[in-house]
């Protein structure tokens, strides 16, 4: 039976990545994240929810013999958009005792007195918005078309370390990248591009730099979910502290497993039973104890029990089946991008799905580019980057945000044309809020 990517579903229904997969949960049917696969049947079964959630057209029907005017707007916009001088606009405000010039902005109150004189209705920002967005999606959805090709393969699970501060992070991640790094075997040197690979009992793990929470919070207010497996780290001679249930809390919210690595066991005061107990306190029991939670007690300076750590990794990790298909078009999360020098915008990206080449056009957030170059973890020039490779890519136009997507599409003219309405849809959106802010002021001012 084939099976049914839930970003394609998504898309093709209308609906947020993350909505339909709350969906999905609620009904059972296990979806992780928008890269997970469902059945067909599952699918069709979603489908209708979504279906019978649609609107009618009833109410834009009434609407339809009357102009739509949606604030803000100025004397002179409106002028144009009623086909009318603006004079007869400031005219008839002078009349109300509102002294007006062709660049103010006129607001809703006044709008709706000049709707029954001038036979418009006011619509709402919403709404034009929706319209606006369907138009461009509809747009964007053709082009970027793309059933699964090919057979699905095992993909590399991406890992983020989290944990309150000096509880040892970037000492676990260095531990961890010195004894398994990929570069002993493809003699070349780690990069510090974002993310990197190291490689366990021939399992390859993929682990983000950043640390956990702000990866979480920049990336999730972008919609994206580019962890499979959170690994939080609590000093055993510590305990729990606010950041460490601040990770909690993101991890759950992003219903992202926990592995808790129990760290600096090399200490004399370190008391892992103490740290397990107040993880009960935030629903975290440990397998022992009778839970669910994967405590592994480890040293970054000693290094003991990192091994047990990755083993950890990889067993989660095929508990959840994580899959890609190599044969389709690169797609994927940019995890940080900058402007380098000589070099332009370099973006690093993880390849989540799919393939990624040199020479791809590819849209990536609301820029757009050419694959020039990409380059390796291990700081390798590579020409084909499958799920999951961490690479920077060289040639984009501009400098994506953390957490954007990036997606392969059949030529720059079409990356080009969906990334600068995305643009202008955003400088739109700007300047709205501007105006509305200003507006306000403005009466409070009065
Ligand atoms: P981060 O803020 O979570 O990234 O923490 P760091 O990795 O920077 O570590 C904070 C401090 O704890 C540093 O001085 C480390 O040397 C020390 N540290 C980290 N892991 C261990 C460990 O396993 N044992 C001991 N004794 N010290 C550790
Ligand atoms: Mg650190």
């Amino acid at each position: 039976m084939s099976k049914v990517r839930i970003y394609q579903l998504a898309k093709d229904l209308g609906v947020d990545n993350k909505e339909l997969v709350d969906t999905l949960n609620e009904l059972d049917i296990e979806a992780k994240n928008h890269m997970s696969t469902i059945t067909e049947e599952e699918a069709e079964t979603v489908k209708e929810l979504f279906v019978d959630k649609e609107p009618t057209d009833e109410k834009q029907e009434d609407s339809e013999q009357k102009l739509t005017v949606v604030p803000p707007v100025t004397v002179g916009e409106l002028a144009e958009k009623l086909e009318i001088d603006s004079t007869s606009i400031i005219t008839k405000l002078i009349s109300k005792g509102i002294m007006a010039s062709i660049n103010q902005n006129l607001n809703e109150q006044i709008l709706s007195d000049l709707a029954s004189e001038f036979d418009f209705v006011i619509g709402d920002e919403s709404q034009e918005d929706e319209e606006d967005s369907n138009e461009e999606e509809k747009i964007i959805e053709e082009i970027l078309k793309d059933e699964p090709k090919g057979d699905s393969a095992e993909r590399a699970p991406i890992v983020t370390v989290m944990g309150h501060v000096d509880h040892g992070k970037t000492s676990i991640l260095d531990a961890i990248r010195e004894t398994k790094s990929l570069e002993s075997e493809a003699g070349g040197i780690t990069q510090h591009i974002g993310a990197s690979r190291v490689v366990y009992n021939d399992n390859t793990i993929v682990f983000l730099d950043t640390p956990g929470h702000e990866a979480f919070t920049e990336m999730r207010a972008r919609g994206a979910h580019v962890t499979d497996i959170s690994i939080l780290v609590v000093a055993a001679d510590d305990g729990v502290m606010p950041q460490t249930v601040e990770a909690i809390n993101h991890a759950k919210s992003a219903d992202v497993p926990i592995i808790v690595a129990i760290n600096k066991m090399d200490k004399p005061e370190a008391n892992p039973d103490r740290v397990k107990q107040e993880l009960t306190e935030h629903n975290l029991v440990s397998e022992e104890w009778g839970g669910d939670t994967i405590c592994v007690p480890v040293s970054a300076i000693s290094k003991d029990g990192i091994d047990e750590l990755l083993e950890m990794v990889t067993l989660v990790s095929e508990m959840n089946e994580l899959q890609a298909y190599p044969e389709n078009t690169g797609k994927g999360t940019v995890i940080e991008a900058k402007l380098e020098k000589g070099r332009g915008p370099v973006a690093t990206v993880l390849v989540e799905d799919g393939s990624l080449n040199v020479g791809d056009a590819v849209l990536c957030g609301n820029t757009f580019g050419n694959v020039r170059a990409m380059v390796s973890d291990i700081g390798k020039r590579i020409n084909k980057a499958t799920p999951v490779t961490p690479v920077e890519i060289l040639g984009l136009e501009d400098i994506p945000n953390a957490g954007d997507t990036f997606q392969v599409v059949p030529d720059e003219k079409q990356a080009r044309q969906i990334a600068e309405q995305k643009k202008e849809k955003e400088r739109e959106e700007k300047l709205r809020k501007n105006q509305a802010v200003s507006l306000d002021n403005f009466f409070e001012q009065m």
